[in-house]
């Protein structure tokens, strides 16, 4: 047994050689379990000598290609086809992910804002608890990290890899490319400066900014989404994950080394790369998944079903580029995101 320190505990030796799957304990008092704790499961592999490695999916639990991939590999890898350690969290947010929803229901709390998290969270607060074993217990072990993330039920992307472009370390930066073209995701994105969607300005209260601040290779996806998989988006992320393995040497070659596309390189690189819905109604969307547009072509329309008197809405994209991520529900609140686009990386 391990003492951690954080609210939880965890059961894994992480210098045990061969493979140990277990529960995190995150102590958890409700009206159905005074003494009780939240089981989060992972998995630890450790052989030979090599860099540790940190997969997690679940972050957002309505995300479930990561998920998937991640249970799929505890159970089919044996820790002789490895060469360090690593470390895999399928479901790292379990109380979402067993909810299928994006955040916690115990908190409503968005476990990637919530980083670096809180040592003493209380009991009604387990995502900041959470944040902070990641960040104080796993973070200073590891060399690489791969988050696994897709759209969940709000969003639909092309399938997708990223990295956050930090202006402080270029030799850092190049490491993360790197890793990101050995991925092979159909798109890998770059976002430049601060992240629009997350918040938080230059340092938002993400996995991936918390990695960056400590100089290990750290990278992201967004691999599909809708609340759903597809054949292409879980083979994208086995092929990704097992990419990612083999360029961070933790095995020796991909079993997809030689089937992996070059990717599409872009960036994300300000505020005008989102459309946002100006009012609630219903959304008519005017582009396909993937469509290049032009700054000022229709993005769709935004209907008041009730009372066809009232004129649609017209939305329009604000520049030009790939339309990589769509909003596949038709409800929209104000300020609900419809699409985002990226524009081809220069270097
Ligand atoms: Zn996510």
């Amino acid at each position: 047994m391990t003492e951690l320190q954080s609210r939880i505990t965890c059961p894994v030796d992480f210098g045990k050689v061969g493979k140990q799957v277990c529960h995190l304990r995150l102590p958890y008092s409700s009206n159905v379990s005074a003494y009780g704790w939240i089981g989060i499961p992972i998995a630890v592999l450790k052989n030979g000598t090599g860099p540790t490695v940190y997969l997690n999916a679940g972050n957002h639990g309505d995300e479930y290609e990561g998920q998937f991939t991640l249970v799929r590999l505890i159970r089919e890898l044996d820790p002789t086809e490895i060469q360090g350690t690593l470390i895999i969290i399928p479901a790292l947010n379990l109380p979402a992910a067993m909810n299928h929803s994006r955040c916690s229901p115990i908190d409503g709390a968005n476990l990637n804002r919530s980083f670096p998290g809180e040592p003493d969270a209380p009991d009604h607060r387990p995502t900041a608890a959470i944040a902070y074993w990641v960040a104080n217990v796993v973070a200073p072990l590891c060399d690489a990290f791969l988050d696994l993330h897709s759209g969940g039920k709000t969003l639909d992307y092309v399938p997708s890899a990223l990295i956050r472009r930090t202006s402080e370390n270029d030799a850092h930066f190049q490491r993360k490319l790197a890793a990101l073209r050995a991925f092979g995701a159909p798109i890998g994105y770059i976002v430049d400066g601060g992240s629009p969607s997350a918040g938080g300005g230059s340092r938002p209260p993400t996995l991936n900014a918390l990695i960056d601040g400590k100089g290990a290779v750290s990278m992201g996806t967004e691999l599909g989404g809708a609340g759903t998989v597809t054949l292409e988006t879980l083979e994208v992320a086995r092929r990704g994950v097992h990419n990612f393995l083999a360029h961070v040497g933790l095995i020796e070659r991909s079993p997809y080394a030689d089937a992996t596309p070059e990717p599409r390189l872009v960036t994300i690189a300000g505020p005008d790369y989102y459309v946002h819905a100006p009012c609630r109604g219903a959304f008519e969307p005017a582009f396909d998944l993937g469509e290049e547009v032009e700054a000022g072509q229709l993005c769709g329309y935004i209907h008041q079903i009730d009372d066809p008197t009232v004129p649609a809405v017209a939305v329009h994209f604000e520049r030009s580029g790939v339309a990589f991520c769509k909003r596949p529900i038709v409800g929209v609140e104000r300020g609900d995101c419809l699409a985002h686009l990226g524009t081809d990386w220069e270097g």
